[in-house]
């Protein structure tokens, strides 16, 4: 199963992130019910695969865990974008 940035986070868990054009592979985790992050270089061509869950509620929170993601926002409409 394969996640695209924006999906919903089905399982709290290890997930292996993949990039595109800059080839990085890694890990991060991620808390289920949350979005997951789109890459601040490749943008929404990243893909996430879950590597293994957790049950543990006491999971680190994904802010700032990793330099090339940040979290998902929904695009802003054109009008907003034009001002
Ligand atoms: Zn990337």
């Amino acid at each position: 199963m394969e996640y695209i940035p924006g999906d919903t986070v089905p399982v709290s868990g290890v997930y292996r992130v993949e990039h595109d054009w800059h080839r990085l592979m890694h890990e991060a985790t991620l808390l289920v019910d949350t979005r997951f992050p789109r890459c601040k270089q490749c943008k929404d061509a990243v893909r996430f695969h879950l590597v293994r869950s957790i049950q543990n509620s006491h999971v680190v929170p994904f802010r700032r865990i990793h330099v090339f993601l940040e979290e998902y926002s929904d695009p802003e409409p054109p009008l907003a974008a034009a001002i």
